[in-house]
This record gives structure tokens, sequence and C-alpha cells, in this order.
């Protein structure tokens, strides 16, 4: 009898599940290789998004890959498909429409999302959030009638979206407390450096306070701090981190602490299940140390070690060199993230 092929399944279509599929395909040209993802667009680069609000192109030209690309290398793409549930004894995972997959290799690439601080949580409807191609087509067709924006937080996500803003002559204000900055090396001078170069750029800040209440003001919103300033605004984004997508692993029994913990080879607590990209904490042998991720960068690159793993190489993962995002000609280092400057 000929030998089953192997079964390897990826949650996430994103940086770190496309650049292990096709690491897998290359390594196992027989194998069956399905990636599932919740959302119902394509993979494409996060990294264009804030350009394409300055233009008039078709969201398909921000794909990396044509949808051809997975059936010429024989990859199952299932999109807006959510798994809520993994059995890691079982070698099964389980869809929101009750469909049970089988897996003999399994790697969880589930990304993030922003963080919604605690305090804030009853105003999450409130907020508008900018992670992927829909909310970017949503949000390319309301810029038209938004002349201010708050950012609350100032994570890389919001300086690259502000970069957009700007071009488009609208007038923004940044709410900064302790948690912001993600993921930029940060201490004190760095922070003060950035404050100078935002307010260059005519934006507003305002620093050393925290964002306390958010209300509806007509067709506006109105963002209320602990020290009593009130900002009248027509759109306020999220923009205070991410935190990785693991709701779906509640019960399964895998190690996680911020992220899915893994060791330097990427592999989980469970049996051949393995985590790459934003979703995994990671076991650094040359930190001696976990290290949660972020980034493009080292979502590919974990991405290709994750699968030379499945393949079952034994390759460490190292780490990738830091990039660096621009304001007013000063430079910012960002762990595992491709740079970008605000100023061109
Ligand atoms: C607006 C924006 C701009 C950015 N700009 C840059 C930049 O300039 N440089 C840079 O380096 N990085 C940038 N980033 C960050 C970068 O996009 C991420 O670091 C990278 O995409 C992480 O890749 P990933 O594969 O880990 O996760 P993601 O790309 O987030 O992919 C996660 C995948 O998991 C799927 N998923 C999650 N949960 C489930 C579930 N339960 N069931 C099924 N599927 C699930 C999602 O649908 C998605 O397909 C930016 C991000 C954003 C939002």
């Amino acid at each position: 009898m000929p030998k089953k092929a192997l079964k390897y399944v990826i949650i996430g279509n994103g940086h770190a599940g496309n650049s292990a599929a096709e690491t897998l395909r290359k390594g196992n040209p027989e194998a069956d290789i399905v990636i599932i993802s919740s959302k119902p667009t394509h993979y494409f680069d996060h990294s264009l998004l804030a350009a394409f609000l300055l233009e008039k192109k078709d969201i398909t030209t921000l794909y990396l890959y044509p949808y051809t690309w997975y059936k010429e290398h024989n990859i199952v793409l299932r999109l807006n498909q959510t798994v809520t549930r993994v059995f890691p004894d079982k070698h099964q995972l389980m869809l929101s429409h009750n469909e049970r997959i089988h897996y003999d290799k399994l790697l969880i690439a589930s990304g993030a999302k922003p963080k919604l601080p605690e305090s804030l949580s009853r105003y999450r409807d409130l907020f508008t959030v900018f992670t992927d191609a829909v909310d970017a087509m949503k949000l390319r067709e309301r810029l038209g009638q938004v002349r201010h924006v708050t950012m609350v937080g100032g994570d890389s996500v919001g300086l690259h979206l502000a970069g957009s803003i700007l071009k488009l002559g609208k007038s923004i204000t940044f709410i900064l407390n302790e948690y912001n900055f993600w993921p930029l090396e940060y201490d004190e001078s760095v922070k003060n450096k950035l404050i100078g170069c935002l307010k260059k750029k005519h934006i507003e800040v305002i620093a050393d306070d925290l964002t306390t209440e958010i209300v509806r003001d007509g067709a506006g919103i109105n963002v209320m701090t602990k020290n009593g300033k009130i900002i009248k605004t027509d759109l306020a984004f999220l923009t205070s981190g991410m935190v990785p997508t693991l709701d779906f692993l509640d019960g399964s029994g895998i190690d996680m602490q911020t992220g899915i913990l893994v060791d330097e080879y990427l592999h989980t607590s469970a049996q051949d299940i393995w985590a790459a990209g934003e979703c995994a904490t990671v076991y650094y042998p040359e930190l001696k140390d976990y290290r949660q991720t972020t980034g493009e960068i080292n979502a590919k690159l974990l991405g290709s070690v994750s699968a030379r793993n499945m393949l079952d190489e034994k390759v460490p993962v190292s780490l990738g060199e830091p990039g660096k995002i621009t304001i007013e000609g000063e430079d910012f280092i960002t762990y595992g993230w491709k740079g970008f400057s605000i100023d061109l």
C-alpha cells in the first residue's frame, strides 16, 4: 500500500503562515498542506496599508501571491473559517461551523490583535481599528469626512497611519502613556525624542496622561483624559500595542504566557504542534530568555524556521536584524519590524 502523505495544517494566513507553507512545500512535495484563516481577505503586506489610504488602487494589488499561486503549489487555502478549539491529544482542531480537521503536524501562526486596555474595554465600539485590508477599505471611504483623528496610544501602527493621515491634511492628537511605543526600543530619552519629532510634524502630543473616557458627541467623539483634557475628534484609533490571538487555545493545555511558549525550535509544549509569528513567545538562546516577537521580518523568519523543524531538521531560531522608523530625520529602533519613514 502506498504511504499516506503527511498532513500539515497551518492556522494563519499571514507572513508566518505563508512563509511556513512555502518552506514545507519545498521540503515535502507530496504533503497535504492546508492554511486556515479567519479573515476573508487574502495574504497581503500590512506595511502597504497606510500608503493604500492615499491611493486609488484596488485592494487586490496588495496581495503578495495571486490565488493561482496556492493552486500551483498544491496548498489548500481555507479563508473565512475560524478555528475555535485545538485538541492536541486527538491531533484535531475544530472550526466554528463544527467541522473537525485532523492534522499530523500543526503550526499555529494566528498573529496578534490590537490591545484594548482593560480600563477602556467598555468603549470598544467607539474605537476605530486599523489592522487589515477590510479596515483600510472602510477607512479610505470615510476619510473624506474626517478632519481630526486621535491616536489612543502611540504604537508603531499608529505612527505608520499618522504618516498618511498627515499627508491627507488632517490634524492628529497622540495620547501617550506608559503602555505605548510598542514595539519601539524605549526609554525616557527615546520618549522625549519621539515627542519632539511628532510636535515638529505639527502633531499634538499629550504625554504622561491617561485616556479615561470616550463618549459620542453628535457625529464626532470626545476623548477625555485623567488630567481633565477633552479632545474633540472624528475618529479615536486604538493604537496601544498588540496582544497575541490565542482565545481558541483555551482548554488545549498548551503552555502560554503573553503568547504561546515555544522552545528554540519553535515547538510548543504539545506534541506535533509548533508556533511562529506574533502569537509566539520564543526562547532565544542568544538572550537565554524568552521574547515576544513582532513584525513582518520576524514573522517570515519564524515561519520558515518552524517549517524546517516540522520537516525534522533541527534548526534553532536566531534574532532578526532590528528595523528603524524615521520621523523628522530621526531614527527609532524597532524589534523585528521592517522599518518605514513617515517623512516621505
Ligand atoms: C496597519 C499595520 C501596519 C504594519 N506595518 C508594518 C511594517 O511597516 N513593518 C513590519 O515589520 N510590520 C508591520 N506590521 C506588523 C506586521 O503586519 C505583523 O507583525 C505581521 O503581519 C505578523 O505576521 P503573523 O503571520 O504573525 O500574523 P498575521 O499577519 O496577523 O496573521 C495572522 C493570521 O491568523 C489568522 N487567525 C487568527 N486567529 C485565527 C483563528 N482562530 N482561526 C483561523 N485563523 C486565525 C488571521 O486570520 C490571519 O490570517 C503592521 C501591522 C499593521 C496592522
